[in-house]
């Protein structure tokens, strides 16, 4: 059994995360400011006397003996981390340091959750580990992608200095259920839409494309990263490779859900990235992992999560 805290884990992927740890036998730390994470996320485990839900903002120092950090806490839709900018940067970027620096008083071994947003627009396609990016640094992604990319350098450097036991994967887009109804991305949007027979709002001509996975996926590789032998740090990819364009996921979704939603246009946000796809290659050799569950079943299992909770 280890000792693990999972910051931003009562969010949408670190609810997930912690579900796992503690059907694996671990003792779950949960540290969480509730800005888009609910306890309604993580209420099946409040009860479990080995987890532990915490209250607190990672912009400030935090201390506990753990082995083992997974460091998620960040908002990730465009919609809640365009909200407030500035408390977006400040969570990468101070979030990073301040669980660095736990890690390093520690000892710990610590996870970065990490975005394909550090590829920015992408000129190379579909995206390896190896690609700088294209990211606009002064846009209103900015705030999200640069922070994200300023935690990675936080994390290389605290590693060379400091020989920190560090783990960096980059997250591309992922679904499922427990997202919120009104989280944003496009996903949990359009199957909301649908299933009330709302408009279904594609922004842009809809060309352009994301690879989507679903969370058990992403799971399985967050897990199989974190146990990797000391050496291996990554960056590594963990996404599903199969691309989609949004006008593509709309269709998909009216007709998994028998919807009368129609598809309505609206504007093209700035700096939206034209076309998305992992290069998986190193996720496959060192992690031994690639996803399993393809869009289609994917959509149909959070259709019926968001049918049961009545959305
Ligand atoms: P989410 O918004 O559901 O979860 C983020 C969690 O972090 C929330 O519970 C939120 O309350 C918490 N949080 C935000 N600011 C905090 C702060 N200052 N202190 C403490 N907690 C704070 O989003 P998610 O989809 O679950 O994403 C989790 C992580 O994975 C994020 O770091 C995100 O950047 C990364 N990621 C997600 C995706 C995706 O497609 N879902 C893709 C790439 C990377
Ligand atoms: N999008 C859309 N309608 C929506 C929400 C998003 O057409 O209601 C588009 C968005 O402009 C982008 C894509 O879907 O091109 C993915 O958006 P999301 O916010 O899910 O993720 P990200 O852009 O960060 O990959």
């Amino acid at each position: 059994m280890k000792r693990i805290l999972v910051s931003g884990g009562a969010g949408f992927i670190g609810s997930h995360l912690c579900t796992r740890l503690i059907e694996d036998g671990h003792d779950v730390i949960c540290l969480d400011n509730l800005f888009t994470g609910s306890k309604e996320n993580i209420l099946h485990l409040m009860g479990n006397h080995h987890f532990e839900f915490v209250r607190h903002d990672v912009t400030y120092p935090y201390s506990a003996e753990v082995d083992e950090i997974y460091n998620l806490a960040c908002p990730a839709s465009p919609v809640h981390y365009q909200y407030d900018a500035i408390q977006t940067i400040k969570t990468s970027v101070m979030g990073a340091i301040n669980m660095l620096g736990l890690a390093m008083r520690v000892n710990a071994k610590i996870l970065q959750a990490s975005t394909s947003e550090v590829y920015g627009d992408p000129m190379i396609h579909p995206q390896p580990e190896s690609y700088w990016g294209n990211v606009n640094p002064i846009g209103i992604r900015s705030c999200y992608d640069e922070g994200k990319r300023c935690a990675e350098t936080l994390f290389m450097d605290y590693h060379r200095q400091n020989n920190v036991r560090i783990k960096v994967i980059r997250i591309f887009n992922t679904y499922g259920p427990r997202m919120l109804a009104n989280d944003g991305r496009v996903v949990s949007n359009f199957v909301v839409q649908a299933l009330r027979n709302e408009d279904i709002t594609i922004y842009g001509s809809g060309k352009q494309t994301r690879s989507f996975q679903y969370i058990n996926d992403l799971i399985e590789g967050m897990i199989r990263m974190m146990a990797t032998e000391d050496d291996f740090i990554g960056p590594v990819n963990i996404g599903n490779p199969n691309e989609f364009s949004i006008l593509q996921l709309a269709e998909k979704v009216i007709e998994l859900t028998h919807s009368k939603s129609r598809i309505v246009f609206k504007t093209l946000p700035h700096d939206d990235p034209k076309q998305r796809q992992p290069d998986i290659t190193r996720a496959k050799e060192k992690l031994r992992w690639s996803p399993t569950v393809e869009l289609e079943e994917g959509l149909i299992r959070m259709i019926e999560y968001f049918r049961e909770h009545r959305v």
